[in-house]
């Protein structure tokens, strides 16, 4: 655990007590502060008793003694309106800050310079912050990876010389940690999302430079407008290095062909390492996410000062992947099986359609989201066969009606099956069962998890399949 001992003797109040909020509370008791939490539900309450975390309603709190309110991310900072904790803090002046944020104090007094990786982006976070620590893990290094995935950060190791932090950030996060200072501060994209929850996307936009400007090193995706404009700007304040999957760069890392090269501005390039044939960096979406793998990898270490030859095509073709993205589970002959069950909206799916061009046997389906599947239409010559599940069943059959053959099969097992046999029959030469959704889980599943494992564990159960285990 990381102790906040930035806060030793201090008053500080925490709201929002998820994994985040009380391994937070614990961190700062740890470290000596006096802690007042507090959430709205019951049953947070009842968690954070069990952790002997002192409650104190905040409703009705003295907020003048607090020295800072660390909220959980997912408590509206700004949009759709400020949550009353921030309005208290506010008119109270009282710093609101994260768990981030606690573990940034923490590293500036302790470690400074200890190498610290900062990932945010609209999508492919997970998947770059995954890959990230798996390149530094296969050269030797010592590697605690946390943030918006996996672990809260402050429950990670400290921060420590030679120790490389690897932290995923959401907007939100990157909103409550004003001191991040990262070593390498990657943006990987950024298009229209959660805008409920930052207004306007240029907000939204800034929010996410955020993770670069107070960087030692920024890396910037330029494939998307504000990307590019982001990498302008930078370019006048101080260290960036730039990554691109759609053009050629120089300087910059680019893909040639499926190989990642970094070229230096007269165009002399290195060639890195090659995507070909990696299944768990399968499309374009992955090459984006390699190469902003690579490239904060080799600036750090650069930026270290320490040697940047690596095995890098080793730690690429061994990266494990993440589960429930386009996640290769099992082969039953010719046949292949991939859970992508995290693709909750038509635009992951589209992703998935990208990189799995022919011989589909989709199966999709559940809650639907605004727009369904019709952006999809363009994909839908790839497609064999569809098997519809869940609430979404009619609207998707209205869709796809005269365009792809499909059959309403109602549950994930019903889908399973039919859509295996119906890929047996296939004269290709190899037919993909797909699930890739397009619609949220809950109207069947808990989440997105469960619904990925339910579908490994049915796949398990087919008779003569081998199921993929893990380089
Ligand atoms: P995040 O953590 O940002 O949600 P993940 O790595 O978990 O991202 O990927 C989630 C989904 O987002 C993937 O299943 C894929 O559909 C899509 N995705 C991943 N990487 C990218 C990318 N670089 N650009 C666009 N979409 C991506």
């Amino acid at each position: 655990m990381i102790r906040a001992t930035s806060f030793e003797g201090k008053s500080v109040a925490v709201f929002g007590l998820g994994a985040s909020g009380i391994a937070a509370a614990e961190s700062l008791r740890e470290g000596g502060a006096i802690v007042s939490a507090w959430d709205d539900g019951v049953a947070a309450r009842d968690a954070a008793i069990a952790k002997d975390i002192p409650l104190v309603d905040l409703s009705v709190a003295d907020w003048s003694g607090f020295a800072a309110l660390v909220l959980a991310p997912g408590v509206p900072l700004t949009h759709p309106e400020p949550h009353w904790t921030v309005k208290r803090a506010e008119e109270a002046g009282v710093a609101i800050i994260g768990d981030i944020e606690i573990f940034a104090r923490e590293r500036a007094r302790h470690a400074p310079g200890s190498p610290f990786i900062a990932i945010t982006g609209t999508n492919g976070k997970s998947t770059t912050t995954a890959l990230i620590s798996h390149i530094l893990r296969h050269a030797g290094q010592d590697v605690q990876m946390g943030g918006n995935i996996g672990r809260p950060i402050v429950t990670l190791e400290p921060p420590q010389p030679g120790r490389f932090h690897v932290i995923e950030m959401s907007s939100f996060q990157i909103d409550l940690t004003p001191t991040l200072g990262p070593t390498v501060g990657v943006m990987l994209n950024v298009t229209p999302d959660h805008l409920d929850r930052h207004g306007t996307i240029e907000h939204y936009a800034e929010i996410k430079e955020r993770i670069v400007s107070g960087a030692d090193v920024a890396a910037v995706g330029i494939d998307d407008e504000f990307g590019l404009a982001m990498l302008r700007r930078r370019i006048n304040i101080g260290p960036v290095v730039a990554f691109s999957a759609e053009k050629s760069i120089a300087p910059g890392y680019s893909l040639l062909d499926d190989t990642i090269v970094c070229s230096n501005r007269e165009g002399l390039a290195v060639k890195l390492g090659s995507l070909t044939g990696i299944p768990t960096l399968r499309g374009k979406h992955n090459g984006q996410n390699a190469l902003a793998a690579v490239a904060a990898v080799r600036e750090c270490l650069n930026a270290l000062g320490h040697s940047t030859d690596l095995d890098w095509q080793g730690a690429l073709s061994s990266f494990p992947g993440l589960p429930h993205r386009m996640e290769e589970i099992g082969r039953m002959g010719k046949v292949l099986f991939v859970n992508d069950s995290k693709a909750t909206n038509a635009d992951s799916t589209e992703k998935a359609l990208l990189s799995f061009p022919r011989d589909v046997y989709w199966i999709l389906g559940g809650k639907s989201k605004a727009g369904g599947i019709t952006s999809l239409e363009r994909y839908f010559g790839g497609i064999s066969k569809a098997f519809l599940i869940g609430a979404a069943t009619d609207e998707f059959a209205a869709t796809l009606d005269g365009k792809v053959p499909f059959e309403r099969s109602g549950t994930l097992d019903e889908a399973v099956w039919a859509a295996s046999a119906a890929a047996q029959q296939s004269d290709g030469s190899e037919p993909v069962v797909l699930l890739s959704p397009a619609c949220a889980s809950y109207d069947q599943f808990r989440n997105f998890e469960v619904r990925g494992e339910s579908f490994r564990g049915l796949v398990a159960s087919l008779p003569g399949i081998e199921m993929r285990t893990a380089p």
